[in-house]
């Protein structure tokens, strides 16, 4: 089949979180399927592509708000599938940023996606590609399905299947409902059961009913946004929409997340040849200046400091972690509020709390590795990958039973447990799971078993391309 898959970021040239990851393996799985897939994404100024060239003409689109003229731009070829990247300065070029920066969510995200999302389509159509199935990810690709079933009939792609993956339905891609008029999009849509939601028109609610199947990305993710919580505001919507929503459990691309050949690390290990991951213990310990101390167990927390992530409960049970003889280890960007409350617990607990801000995917592989415990409390996880990636590096994720997490990590109670799994969306619930995890820490024969099965575990993408694959035929 030919696939044309329509994603905001896109590792590695440009990332923000796991929607990158997913928009790169995905695709690569398909290809190894035998499918054509075309991967389109902006070309940000920040793009880490170095040598990219044009490979198309200019075009032109008009919206009432202005003439946009943009272009194709590729790389050397890449694995199984092919990466174009729209340049177009104005928008995506001469700033540097995904969504926004310092500042906030720049203020023309809705132009700015708008025209990603129809300029993708109009590129397609100009070259004479035409997909069987256009795939889109997220609120910033929502509009291409509302752009393929009413503005190319009479052309090929008219014809096309249109799928949407929810990786998270928290950013829906709400503005002003006077956008409406700025991107020429029909008034008659702007209705409850088309665009709009709350008198505003809504990005993602707009993918969601014009796409002919939706796909979340973990099965219990996909039954947690039909209720009024989960969903968003959307709740009712997704739940109308059960008949083609489903739940396929995101891969880890094991290209780069493999600890028995990855070169991120200073060493490599495997489930049978564990030598390795104490050495990672060790340079992680030595890259955030904590002293070597292999006999306290090493908490690592990774990840966007935001509402969604549980940054709260993690920062209430350092200290009692701290207490314990443990010491934490924390890689993240986000929210100001969090950054600060992580600075002044690093301030509190020399050498037994350290925390780095920044984005690291160098960093990231290492916390991966050489953590004993990875702290995941979300309040929700659509998928998660993190949690993922620390079960296949032998550390033992302490996880919230929601989303995908849910579907991945296994208490260490049962037979194949894996791993501290919890419920309660509280300190207290965190701090008893954590209690639960220094307990085996404590007992080195039994966290050998736990480690070992969660190193064995397949997340790998086949498993996933087959099931959108299933999916694509409808
Ligand atoms: P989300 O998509 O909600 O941010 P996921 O767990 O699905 O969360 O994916 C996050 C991805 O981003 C993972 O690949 C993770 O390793 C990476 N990541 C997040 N924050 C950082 C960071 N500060 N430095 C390096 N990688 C990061």
């Amino acid at each position: 089949m030919n696939v044309l898959f329509l994603a905001s970021e896109v590792a590695p040239y440009s990332k923000t979180g796991g929607l990158a990851d997913v928009a790169h393996a995905l695709p690569d799985a398909l290809g190894r399927l035998g499918h054509q897939v075309r991967v389109i994404t902006p070309r940000y100024g920040d793009l880490q592509a170095p040598s990219l060239g044009p490979s198309s003409e200019p075009l032109t689109l008009h919206f009432p708000f202005g003439d946009v003229t943009g272009q194709l731009f590729e790389g050397p070829p890449q694995g199984s599938f092919r990466t174009s990247f729209i340049h177009q300065p104005e928008f995506f070029g001469n700033r540097l940023g995904v969504y926004g920066d310092a500042h906030g969510g720049f203020g023309d995200n809705h132009l700015r996606f708008g025209y990603f999302a129809m300029a993708a389509l109009a590129f397609m159509q100009a070259e004479g590609f035409w997909p069987d199935v256009v795939h889109l990810n997220d609120w910033q690709a929502g509009l291409a399905a509302v752009a393929l079933r009413r503005g190319f009939h009479g052309t090929p792609l008219a014809d096309a299947r249109c799928v949407l993956t929810l990786h998270n339905v928290a950013y829906q891609g709400n503005f002003p409902k006077h956008t409406m008029s700025e991107l020429g999009l029909p008034w008659e849509l702007f209705t409850p059961e088309g665009l709009a939601h709350h008198d505003e028109l809504s990005f993602l609610k707009a993918g969601v009913v014009f796409a002919d199947a939706l796909v979340a990305v973990s099965p219990t993710f996909s039954r947690e946004i039909q209720t009024d919580d989960g969903g968003h505001g959307l709740g009712g919507l997704f739940q109308a929409c059960a008949p083609k929503l489903t739940g396929i459990l995101n891969g880890v691309d094991t290209d780069a997340w493999d600890p028995a050949v990855d070169p991120l690390l200073p060493a490599r290990f495997s489930v049978d040849a564990l030598e390795g991951k104490a050495v990672c213990a060790q340079a992680l310990r030595h890259a955030y200046g904590l002293p070597d101390a292999p006999e306290a167990p090493l908490f690592g927390v990774l990840g966007r400091m935001a509402d969604q992530k549980g940054v709260e409960l993690i920062q209430a049970v350092l200290p009692g972690l701290v207490d314990r003889g443990a010491q934490v280890v924390v890689l993240g960007t986000g929210e100001r509020r969090y950054q600060d409350g992580y600075r002044a617990l690093m301030a509190r607990f020399p050498g037994r709390v350290s925390v780095r801000i920044g984005f690291d995917e160098g960093l990231a592989h290492l916390l991966e590795a050489g953590s004993d415990f990875f702290l995941m409390p979300s309040r929700f996880e659509p998928c998660g990958l993190n949690q993922m990636y620390s079960l296949l590096y032998g550390t033992v994720p302490v996880v919230r039973r929601v989303g995908g997490l849910a579907d991945t990590v296994v208490d260490l109670d049962g037979p194949d447990g894996n791993g501290v799994v919890f419920d309660d969306f509280s300190a207290d619930a965190l701090w008893r799971a954590c209690e639960r995890a220094l307990r085996l820490w404590a007992d080195p024969a039994r966290l050998r078993e736990v480690r070992a099965r969660g190193m064995r575990q397949d997340f790998g993408w086949a498993r996933a391309a087959r099931a959108y694959e299933a999916v694509y035929r409808g």
